[in-house]
C-alpha cells in the first residue's frame, strides 16, 4: 500500500477546513434565527402612536363635520337648481302661450278678454316671483358653501401642522428604537467576537483547533458582515473603530510572537548542534531536504564548487552538498552505521539498508 504523506496532510487540512466552515455556517444560521429574526415588530414605533399626542383627531372630526355640511348644502343646492329649471320652463311655456293667445284675440275687445289677461298676468307674475326666490335661495346656499370651504381649508392646514409634529416625534422614537436594537445586537456580538479572538490566540495548537476555527469564522462574520444590515447610519463608526482596535491588538500580538519566535530560534542556534538536531521535527526535516535548506537555520546547503555559493549554481561547475551547514554548523549528512551509505541525518532510517539513522 502506498502511503503518501503529503497527500494525507493535504486531505487532512481539507477535511479540517470543511469541519470549520460547516460549524461556522450552522452557528451563523442559529445566531440569525435567535437574535436578528426577533426584530420585536410589535415594539417598533408607528406614526399613528404619536398622532394621539397631538390634536390631529379633534381636527379630523371637525373637518369631517364640515365636509358633511358641505355635502348637505350641495345636495340642497341641486334641489333648488331643479326647482329653478322647472319654474323657468313653466314661465317660458306660459309666456309663449300668452303671446299666441294675445295675437289671436286682439280683434275682439271685451271685458271677458281683459279678465283673462289679468288672470294670465297674475300667473306669470307669481311664476317670476317664485323663480326669483329660488335664485336668491341658491345664492345664499352658495355663500354658505364658500364659507364652509374656507373653514375646511383652515382645518386641513391645522391637520398638516399636527401631522408634521407627530412625524418629528415618530422619527425621534424610531431612531431611539433602532439604536436600542443595534446596541442589544452589539452586546451579543461583542462577547462572541472577544471569545473568537481569544480562541484564535490561545487555541491554535489545540487538537480540536478546526472546531475552534469554525467559531472564529462565525465570530468575525457576525461582527463584520452580520451586523451590517442592522447598522444605524452612524453604526459604521462603531464597526470601523472596533475593527481598528482588533487589527491593532492582533498586530501587536503577531509582532510580539514573531519577535519571541526569532529570539527562540536565535537561542536554539546557541545550543550545540547535537541538541539542535534532536529538536528538529520530521516534517521540518523533510521540507528542508526538499528545498536543500538547513533544517535549523534555513540556509541553502548546496554549493557550487567553484564559487562556493549556492546562488551561482547555474553558471558553471557541479553542485555539491555540504556535510555540515556552513552557517550554523549543524550536521546535515552522515554515514549509516551498518552499511556506511551517506544519508540525510534528520530522517529516521537509512535509504539503503533501513537501519536507524537518528538514534533517540
Ligand atoms: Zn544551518
Ligand atoms: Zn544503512
Amino acid at each position: 500500500m502506498e502511503f503518501n504523506n503529503k497527500k494525507l496532510t493535504r486531505t487532512t487540512t481539507f477535511i479540517h477546513y470543511v469541519i470549520s466552515f460547516l460549524l461556522a455556517i450552522f452557528l451563523i444560521g442559529l445566531a440569525n434565527r435567535i437574535i436578528w429574526d426577533i426584530d420585536g415588530e410589535d415594539k417598533r414605533p408607528y406614526i399613528s402612536d404619536f398622532e394621539i399626542e397631538t390634536d390631529i383627531k379633534k381636527y379630523r372630526v371637525l373637518k369631517q363635520s364640515i365636509r358633511d355640511s358641505i355635502e348637505g348644502k350641495l345636495d340642497a343646492q341641486d334641489e333648488v337648481q331643479l326647482s329653478i329649471n322647472l319654474a323657468q320652463n313653466t314661465l317660458d311655456q306660459q309666456q309663449a302661450s300668452f303671446k299666441t293667445w294675445i295675437s289671436t284675440r286682439t280683434a275682439t275687445q271685451s271685458s271677458q278678454v281683459n279678465k283673462e289677461i289679468q288672470r294670465r298676468n297674475y300667473i306669470l307674475d307669481s311664476l317670476r316671483a317664485s323663480l326669483k326666490t329660488f335664485k336668491s335661495e341658491k345664492i345664499l346656499l352658495q355663500s354658505s358653501i364658500d364659507s364652509f370651504y374656507a373653514e375646511e381649508t383652515k382645518y386641513n392646514d391645522l391637520i398638516h401642522e399636527e401631522e408634521s409634529k407627530a412625524r418629528v416625534l415618530y422619527l425621534e422614537a424610531d431612531r431611539a428604537y433602532n439604536l436600542q436594537l443595534f446596541i442589544s445586537r452589539l452586546l451579543f456580538v461583542i462577547p462572541v467576537l472577544l471569545l473568537g479572538i481569544w480562541m484564535l490566540v490561545k487555541k491554535r495548537r489545540h487538537s480540536y483547533w478546526p472546531l475552534f476555527r469554525g467559531f472564529v469564522f462565525f465570530a468575525f462574520y457576525a461582527f463584520f458582515i452580520g451586523l451590517v444590515p442592522y447598522l444605524p447610519s452612524y453604526g459604521g463608526y462603531v464597526r470601523y473603530t472596533i475593527g481598528i482596535i482588533v487589527s491593532v491588538l492582533l498586530g501587536i500580538y503577531a509582532i510580539k510572537h514573531l519577535k519571541a519566535f526569532v529570539k527562540r530560534k536565535k537561542e536554539e542556534l546557541q545550543l550545540s548542534s547535537l541538541e539542535r538536531s534532536k529538536k528538529i521535527k520530521e516534517e521540518v526535516a523533510e521540507k528542508a531536504l526538499e528545498n536543500h535548506m538547513c533544517p535549523s537555520c534555513g540556509k541553502d546547503y548546496l554549493i557550487n564548487e567553484i564559487f562556493q555559493s549556492g546562488k551561482s549554481k547555474n553558471r558553471s561547475g557541479s553542485l555539491k552538498v555540504t556535510t555540515y551547514c556552513r552557517h550554523c554548523g549543524l550536521q546535515l549528512f552522515k554515514n549509516c552505521k551498518t552499511c556506511d551509505t551517506k544519508n540525510y541525518a534528520h530522517l529516521p532510517h537509512c535509504y539503503s539498508c533501513g537501519d536507524q539513522i537518528i538514534t533517540k
